[in-house]
């Protein structure tokens, strides 16, 4: 199977995950009950009302422990999951998990079927060509997601606040309140806004989890990069497949640390596909490790004359 593959199994497993989770009681907060499900459970301090009376040292500290345990430590590790994330992997939770990515990526691809290129107002050197077969069939497609998806979105994402199956009986007796309304109608509305109109600048200017990652991995010396072998940079047919590939606009046989690259390995795939099956050029690694970032630094032996001469063509 290739990367490919693994990857939208990921993104679907994800928005399925996404989706399921108000659903199965695993994460959210009924706004009709002020409580917190987590697992099927109440989240609660867990301090019956005596210790509120105890004024003692004991009680005290007790509380003080349940405080930490059950409302900041559960903070400091949910907000340092993307931190982290981007420390160890770099932006891969964008390319292979989040779901708005994946959303843009649809987007991305049903522009290109139409209009012969990825984003809606112009064209750009890495657009890959398309044949303009089966247009009638795009059309429908694009218009069923736009109608759709936003709309299964702000379903799914009221769950998070409001109860599913009271958002199900308001479904099925078309009778909505007020909350349950304005969940589903403002999540369609960002939906549908951002995939036509925003697309992946939200990912690199706006969401914060994508700015944590970027940072983060920005500065790690161990996170997860996609690599050329300029070793074997002779090698390169410069069929630009790599470049066509990235949605992110990045130039992968640059070679260098570009915060917009999502480690969505399709600069992979695609190498793969014009070398030959795990005779590309790109790889996963972690960290700098010895790969050559600046031609010029290097020695003449090091590189053939035909990898220095592209690197400072790709340069340029
Ligand atoms: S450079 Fe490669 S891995 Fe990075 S975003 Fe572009 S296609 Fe994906
Ligand atoms: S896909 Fe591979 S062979 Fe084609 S231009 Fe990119 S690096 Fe060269």
């Amino acid at each position: 199977m290739g990367i490919t593959v693994y990857r939208r199994t990921t993104q679907i497993a994800f928005i399925l995950l996404v989706f399921l989770m108000p659903v199965l009681n695993i994460f959210r907060y009924d706004t009709a009950t002020k409580e917190l499900i987590i697992f099927g459970q109440v989240w609660s301090l867990g301090l019956k009302e005596a210790f509120y009376a105890d004024h003692s040292m004991r009680a005290a500290g007790h509380v003080a422990l349940q405080f930490f345990l059950k409302a900041i430590l559960p903070w400091i590790v949910f907000l340092a999951i993307f931190p982290l994330l981007g420390f160890l992997t770099g932006r891969f939770f964008c390319g292979w998990f989040c779901p708005e990515g994946t959303l843009f990526e649809l987007a991305d691809n049903l522009t290109l079927k139409l209009l012969g290129r990825r984003s809606l107002f112009n064209k750009r050197p890495n657009d890959p060509e398309v044949s303009g077969e089966r247009e009638l069939l795009y059309i429908v497609i694009a218009l069923m997601s736009m109608a759709v998806l936003p709309l299964i979105g702000g379903v799914a994402l009221t769950g998070y606040l409001v109860a599913p199956k009271t958002i199900w009986a308001q479904i099925m007796s078309w009778d909505f309140t007020f909350g349950v309304k304005a969940g589903i109608i403002g999540v369609s509305i960002y939906m549908l806004v951002t995939s036509i109109l925003v697309r992946h600048s939200l990912c690199k200017y706006i969401c914060a989890a994508g700015l944590m990652q970027m940072l983060f991995g920005w500065v790690s010396p161990v996170s997860l990069r996609v690599r050329m072998d300029l070793s074997r940079a002779d090698e390169c047919t410069n069929c630009r497949g790599c470049e066509k590939a990235c949605f992110m606009n990045v130039l992968p046989r640059m070679n260098k640390r570009d915060i917009s690259c999502v480690n969505c390995g399709a600069c992979v795939a695609a190498c793969n596909k014009e070398l030959g099956a795990g005779k590309g050029l790109f790889h996963f690694q972690s960290g700098e490790k010895k790969t050559v970032t600046e031609c010029e630094n290097m020695s003449d032996n090091a590189l053939s004359e035909h990898c220095k001469k592209t690197a400072i063509h790709l340069r340029t």
